[in-house]
């Protein structure tokens, strides 16, 4: 089929009822990459999975067209907290879920890489990468790799430019362990502007350049509500936003990317339609 060569798309699953649901869900929508969180986001603990959950996600799974699921991590955690309790909390509570991942067999647990407080970024980015260090440390030959995302940089918040994410990994000693996942909003709000092939391409030889096209594991495929360079993190369907379909038509036409799976956080109601309008938009935008 040429250029309509099948790409991995869909969009973030809600795991309410138990985590095979989300995968029966997605399958039923028809997605073909999906992320869900492992556990309840916006808590710091977690019921342990049982043998049970983790046996039917496996099958449901097999059973499904799914073939790349990400895990995307708590919003508590913030491997760069100023505040020591939180910090330590933030650790464990990674460890947990990169633990989560290994057991349901996900290969990449998705996570921001932490807001600085004030300690300021250079601080920060040090900070960040013990943490990971740490929790690599703890989880000696798993298989799950840590996946850093690019930030809009709102707040405090790393992980807004290549460069942040590259030294990053710089200080990562498991590099191997590493892998980067770019959302749309996030970099476009952050300044990187996407909308144009011109721009769009030299936007992708920056990060290949600084980071590595290899380490590219994932799109998080988001319009934004806000401006280029507004530092503000808001999610908004596709060509309904300021990036539009030009900047998506770059990225479903980009050769180089054509493997990386594409996944939404848009905007949704519990049955999920919006996914499918979005992702309609995206595939109507391959040539
Ligand atoms: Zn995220
Ligand atoms: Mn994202
Ligand atoms: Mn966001």
């Amino acid at each position: 089929m040429g250029n309509k060569f099948q790409q991995l798309l869909g969009a973030h699953t809600s795991i309410a009822g138990g985590i095979w649901r989300a995968v029966k869900k997605a399958d039923k929508l028809g997605f073909t990459a999906m992320q869900i969180f492992t556990k309840n986001s916006n808590r710091w603990q977690a019921k342990p999975l049982t043998e049970k959950d983790i046996w039917e996600f496996k099958e449901k799974l097999k059973e499904s067209k799914i073939k790349f699921v990400v895990a995307h991590d708590s919003y508590l955690i913030n491997l760069c907290a100023k505040d020591e309790t939180i910090l330590k909390k933030s650790r464990e509570a990674f460890i947990d879920e990169l633990q989560r991942c290994e057991l349901l067999g996900i290969p990449y647990l998705n996570f921001h890489p932490g807001s600085h407080g004030g300690m300021g970024e250079r601080k920060g980015i040090k900070l960040i990468a013990e943490s990971i260090n740490f929790a690599h440390e703890k989880t000696k030959g798993f298989n799950v790799s840590s996946m850093l995302e690019l930030t809009a940089g709102q707040g405090t918040t790393l992980g807004y430019t290549f460069e942040q994410i590259a030294e990053i990994i710089e200080l990562v000693d498991e590099k191997e362990r590493m892998s980067v996942c770019i959302d749309t909003a996030h970099i476009f709000a952050a300044g990187y502007d996407i909308r144009t092939p011109e721009s769009y391409e030299k936007v992708m030889s920056n990060f290949d350049s600084t980071i590595g096209l290899e380490r590219l594991k994932c799109f998080h495929i988001n319009d934004s509500k806000k401006e280029l360079g507004s530092r503000v993190d808001r999610h908004e369907h596709i060509g309904k936003g300021f990036i539009g379909t030009g900047g998506f038509a770059n990225i479903m036409n980009d050769k180089r990317l054509l493997r990386v799976p594409k996944i939404l956080e848009t905007p949704k109601g519990k049955e999920q339609k919006e996914d499918l309008v979005n992702l309609r938009v995206l595939k109507s935008l391959i040539r």
